[in-house]
């Protein structure tokens, strides 16, 4: 699938973008706000290739999608059609730079489009020159030129920017199309891609990345060694939150898991039906009756605490060193003590 049917749960994106391109009347700037991986960027390509497309039928029946196969559109799927222009963050942000050859590029005439685009994937990182030098083409933009900015949060882009776009809010990707998605793509069963989309968090690129890194194994492995860790020795301990801390991803990934366990154990009691971890909730039924509220109330904190101190550069090892040995229980959880 090419066009906007490839979209999960953007209803209402879909029908204003559809209606613009049945009307040929659309502004100069979008903007499409919404977490990652939720379609963001596909829309902005479906747009591209529906406003260029040659595919006969799309030009008679004038259909507000592409066809996928027509010259035009293979090019834009492959990002390189001359007049459809792609920015994305060098590093952390989008540079002066890339936004200067950006406008040299649209002050020359269009190659071949009809309408030429410049999409600015994650807008919300051009840095302050980048963004007023983008708010300068913004204000008097080239003709025939349709611009599209993608971003978190329309409040991360500069206020003069906003003002200039229309904005199209785009929605977090609802569990179940998520896990349908999942099982029809790749070679998941029906409660491991349950799993995975309840902690993708809405997001079909992070379930994807998910699954590409292995993470429905290192779930596996985490969650029992966590329910292991008070009958281990001290070295094992240490062991685990070495492993754990060698790898930044990894350790996010652990804090994740972490953080999805302990809050099963404590809303199983309250509300069975909306464990995160369904597939396990025999392992959560049993490990809850173990394990009292204010316990499970203190490990979610020092979970929290932990992943925060590291992100503001605390030392990792000695961070997950700590936490790992408060959850076994043994050593002095005063410190954790509020
Ligand atoms: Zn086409």
């Amino acid at each position: 699938m090419t066009g906007f049917d490839a979209l999960l749960d953007q209803h209402r994106p879909v029908r204003l973008l559809t209606a613009a391109l049945e009307t040929g009347s659309f502004p100069n700037v979008y903007l499409f706000s919404g977490p990652e991986g939720v379609g963001k960027k596909t829309a902005a390509r479906t747009f591209a290739m529906a406003c260029n497309c040659q595919g006969e039928d799309y030009i008679r029946k004038k259909r507000a999608s592409a066809c996928g196969q027509c010259r035009s559109c293979r090019k834009i799927l492959s990002k390189s059609h001359p007049d459809v222009h792609w920015i994305f963050p060098s590093g952390s942000y989008i540079k002066v730079d890339q936004i200067r050859e950006l406008c040299r590029r649209l002050s020359l005439k269009p190659y071949e489009a009809k309408t030429r685009l410049a999409i600015i994937a994650e807008a919300h990182t051009l840095n302050p020159e980048a963004g007023n030098t983008l708010l300068k083409v913004l204000e008097d933009p080239p003709e025939k030129t349709l611009f599209i900015l993608t971003a978190r949060q329309a409040s991360d882009l500069l206020p003069t920017i906003l003002s200039r776009c229309r904005h199209i809010r785009f929605n977090p990707i609802s569990r179940e199309n998520i896990k349908n998605y999942l099982a029809a793509h790749h070679e998941i069963n029906a409660k491991d891609a349950d799993i995975v989309a309840a902690m993708a968090g809405g997001s079909l690129s992070c379930a994807t990345a998910m699954i590409e890194k292995n993470w429905i194994e290192d779930r596996h492995w985490i969650i029992k060694t966590l329910t292991e860790l008070h009958n281990q020795s001290i070295n094992y301990q240490l062991a685990f939150a070495e492993f754990l801390s060698k790898d930044k991803g990894r350790m996010e990934t652990a804090f994740d898991i972490m953080k999805s366990w302990y809050r099963d154990l404590a809303v199983y009691a309250y509300v069975p039906d909306q464990l995160i971890n369904k597939d396990l909730s025999d392992e959560i039924a049993a490990g809850s009756k173990q394990i009292s509220m204010s316990r499970l109330l203190d490990i979610s904190r020092m979970i929290e605490e932990t992943a925060r101190n590291i992100q503001t550069n605390a030392n990792a090892r000695l961070a997950m060193d700590n936490l790992v040995i408060a959850i076994s229980g043994k050593g002095n959880s005063k410190k954790w003590k509020k």
